[in-house]
C-alpha cells in the first residue's frame, strides 16, 4: 500500500509513503508529481498534507451530548455546571453512557482524531460510567485508542469514600489518575487530595491528569503542589496538569517562581480554551478576564502544552462538533497566537504535543517502523489548516481506511 504525492509537515517537495502489514515501510522524496492510477493500493493525496492523526488529549465522553437534561445551564458558570451534572447523573443508565460515548466517537473519527483521553466521573458508589467506558474503550479500538481517567468529579476528600472509589476505578481499568484540588472544600483536602492521588499512580504505576486550578481565583495554587510532588518522584513526563486556569490571574512575580519549579518537573500541561473562556471571567464585570491559562508562555519556556476540546453539548458547554481544528483555531486566536512563527508549527498543539503528554511513544508519528495510522487534511501546511478551516478528508488507521470525507464542490454563479 502506498500514499503518493504527499506534502509533508516542514519538508519541501511530495512524497510517497508506504506501509505494509500496517507498518510504516518508506517514506521517499519523490522527483515530481506523479501519475500512476488510483488502485485498491494506491491513494493519491493530490499535494495535499498526510499527517499523524489528531488528537483530543482531554474530553469527558460520559457527560457529551447531555446539554439541557434535566435542566440547561442558565449562569454558565462551571459550578452549575456540576450541579446541572449532579441531576443528570441520578439517570445515568450503562447503556446510555455507552451510546453517547459512542456517537462521540463516530464524531471524533469524523475530523481525524485517533488517539483520546476521556476523564470519566467515578464520585458514583455504582461506578456505572466507568464500567460502561471500559467497555466503549474495547469496542472502538479499531477507530481510537482510548486512555481513561478515574476522574473524581465531586473531589475526593469532599466526597464519601472518595478514596476508595478511586482505587477501585483503578483496579478496574482506569489507565488514569485524576484528581480536583480546586473543588475540594479546603486548601488542605485539596492538597492531601494531590498526596494521595499521586500515590495511588505510583503504586499501579499509571499516568496522571488532574483538573487543576480551573478557577480565576489567583489563590488556587495546586499546581505547586503537583508539580513538586511529581518532580520529588521524577514522574513529570507522566504527569499532566489540566486547565490551570487561575495562572491566567497570578501575579507575575509569583509566576516567573512557578515556572523555575514547573521545567523542573518536567510535567504536561492541556488547555481547553473554548471551554475555559466560555466557563471563566463569571464573575468580572470590566476588564473581563479571559480566564486562560498562559499557554504561549509555557511553550515559550519549552514546557509542552496542548489543546483539547473538553466538553460536546454537555452541563458545561452546550456546543462542540468533534472537530479539533476548532479548537485550535480557537486557542490561537485567545492566546495572542496568530504570530508568523506560530502558525508555522501550530498543528503541534494538536498532534505531537499530545501524543507526547500520552506517553504514546514509538506508536505514533510518521516514520519508517512506526504504526500506518495517518490523515490526510485538504490543506498544504499548519498555516493553511488554520487560515482555511481544514477537514481531514482520510484516516488511515493500522494500514485500514477508517474515515474518508468526499470532498465538497461550491460552485459561484456571478
Ligand atoms: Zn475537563
Amino acid at each position: 500500500m502506498k500514499v503518493i504525492n504527499a506534502k509533508l509537515r516542514h519538508k519541501d517537495g511530495l512524497y510517497t509513503v508506504s506501509y505494509q502489514q500496517g507498518t510504516f515501510d518508506s517514506i521517499e522524496l519523490q522527483t515530481g508529481l506523479l501519475n500512476e492510477a488510483v488502485s485498491a493500493d494506491v491513494i493519491d493525496a493530490k499535494q495535499q498534507l498526510l499527517m499523524a492523526p489528531l488528537i483530543d488529549p482531554h474530553i469527558h465522553l460520559d457527560a457529551v451530548l447531555t446539554a439541557g437534561e434535566p435542566e440547561w445551564n442558565m449562569s454558565g458558570t462551571l459550578f452549575e455546571g456540576i450541579e446541572r451534572w449532579g441531576q443528570r447523573k441520578e439517570t445515568i443508565t450503562f447503556e446510555d453512557t455507552k451510546q453517547r460515548a459512542k456517537k462521540t466517537v463516530d464524531m471524533l473519527t469524523a475530523h481525524g482524531i485517533q488517539h483520546v483521553r476521556t476523564h470519566v466521573d467515578v464520585t458514583d458508589p455504582a461506578l456505572t460510567a466507568l464500567h460502561a467506558m471500559l467497555e466503549v474503550k474495547e469496542e472502538i479500538k479499531d477507530k481510537v485508542n482510548l486512555q481513561i481517567v478515574a476522574f473524581p468529579q465531586e473531589g475526593i476528600e469532599s466526597y464519601k469514600n472518595g478514596h476508595g472509589l478511586m482505587e477501585e476505578a483503578v483496579k478496574l481499568g482506569a489507565d488514569v489518575v485524576g484528581g480536583i484540588p480546586h473543588f475540594e472544600y479546603t486548601r488542605e483536602k485539596g492538597v492531601s487530595s494531590v498526596h494521595f492521588l499521586m500515590d495511588l499512580a505510583e503504586k499501579y504505576d499509571r499516568l496522571v491528569d488532574v483538573h487543576c486550578d480551573e478557577i480565576d481565583d489567583p489563590a488556587s495554587r495546586f499546581l505547586e503542589v503537583l508539580a513538586d510532588e511529581a518532580r520529588v518522584r521524577g514522574m513529570g513526563e507522566r504527569v499532566t496538569a489540566s486547565h490551570t486556569t487561575a495562572m491566567g490571574s497570578y501575579d507575575n512575580a509569583y509566576c516567573y517562581k512557578l515556572f523555575r519549579l514547573l521545567k523542573r518537573s518536567k510535567i504536561n500541561f492541556i488547555s481547553c480554551p473554548t471551554e475555559s473562556i466560555h466557563l471563566q471571567g463569571r464573575f468580572d464585570t470590566y476588564p473581563k478576564r479571559r480566564g486562560l491559562t498562559r499557554v504561549a508562555e509555557i511553550d515559550r519556556a519549552g514546557m509542552n502544552i496542548s489543546f483539547a476540546q473538553d466538553s460536546i453539548r454537555d452541563p458545561w458547554y452546550p456546543v462542540g462538533n468533534g472537530n479539533i481544528i476548532r479548537i485550535l483555531d480557537a486557542g490561537l486566536h485567545i492566546c495572542h497566537m496568530l504570530g508568523y512563527e506560530d502558525l508555522q508549527r501550530c498543528l503541534d498543539f494538536v498532534s505531537d504535543n499530545s501524543a507526547k503528554t500520552l506517553c504514546l511513544g514509538d506508536q505514533y508519528g510518521i516514520e519508517v517502523g512506526r504504526p500506518a495510522s495517518f490523515i490526510i487534511m485538504n490543506a498544504q501546511n499548519d498555516y493553511d489548516v488554520v487560515a482555511n478551516q481544514a477537514k481531514a478528508v482520510l484516516s488511515v488507521r493500522n494500514g485500514a481506511v477508517i474515515m474518508r470525507r468526499q470532498e465538497e464542490q461550491v460552485e459561484i454563479f456571478a
